[in-house]
């Protein structure tokens, strides 16, 4: 179980490697699927979310879990926004306000906690319940590779040698397995505290779906993105009946 765990947390971490390749190799990325990922990636999130992890918690917890989701939802917007002055998902275009190497080192920190929950929901969520954990692993897939894009376009636009892209998109991989790793503390104690960890990682994927990813889908020219988010949430359902029937 611990190793299949890892694993998991392995190709989320090389979907965002590969993000900050994508910058590497090519400046010009096709908007286009950037903000289908976003979108997808979004709805796929909040379905799960508010379909899966908000009742498992509560089911857990009890009315205790409340506080945990909005611990979760809390600690991302510290250390996304509130300490950090410039960070928003998809490619950063705003070289104007990159202009300082401090301002984009604050951003890859952010998104380093940010990924750091990424991992850590994965490898919480399959000890909980291994389908709700599939789920939240490919609720992480799908904005991976946008988020590698982010921290590889964020380096680039405050002025850092390329070499730096492929540096922090590793760094952020590397966020990524090391949440993933907390496997190996978390199957050793009771499952009460797992429960509390599953629901404070509900929380931050809250923050995600609606804060990370809905308003860069929001400012599209066009309405097809937010109209995609939809389809997010149908990917969702038809994720969850397809791994149902698969799984034992
Ligand atoms: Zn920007
Ligand atoms: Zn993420």
């Amino acid at each position: 179980m611990i190793a299949q765990i890892l694993f998991f947390g392995f190709i989320a971490a090389v979907a965002e490697v590969l993000g900050g390749t994508i910058i590497y190799f090519k400046k010009m990325w096709p908007k286009r699927v950037q903000s289908i990922l976003l979108a997808l990636g979004a709805g796929f999130i909040l379905a799960l979310v508010f379909l899966k992890l908000i009742p498992a918690s509560i089911e857990t917890l009890g009315e205790e879990a409340a506080l945990y989701l909005i611990i979760g939802f809390s600690v991302i917007h510290f250390f996304e926004h509130a300490i950090v002055g410039h960070l928003h998902f998809g490619e950063e275009t705003h070289s104007d306000v990159m202009v300082s190497k401090t301002a984009s080192l604050s951003a890859f920190s952010g998104l380093f906690v940010h990924a750091f929950f990424d991992g850590l929901s994965i490898s919480v969520g399959m000890q909980f319940d291994f389908l709700i954990g599939l789920l939240i692993f490919i609720a992480v897939l799908l904005h991976k590779l946008p988020e590698g894009l982010t921290i590889g376009s964020i380096m680039i636009a405050a002025g850092f040698p390329r070499k730096a892209v492929l540096y922090s998109a590793c760094g952020i991989g590397a966020a990524t397995m090391l949440g993933t790793a907390t496997v190996l503390i978390f199957s050793q104690v009771d499952s009460q505290i797992t429960g509390i960890a599953f629901a404070i990682s509900a929380g931050a994927a809250v923050y995600v779906g609606a804060s990370d990813l809905i308003p860069e889908i929001n400012k599209s020219e066009n309405r097809i993105p937010p109209l995609v988010v939809f389809g997010g949430m149908i990917l969702f359902y038809v994720s969850e009946r397809l791994l149902e029937g698969m799984l034992p």
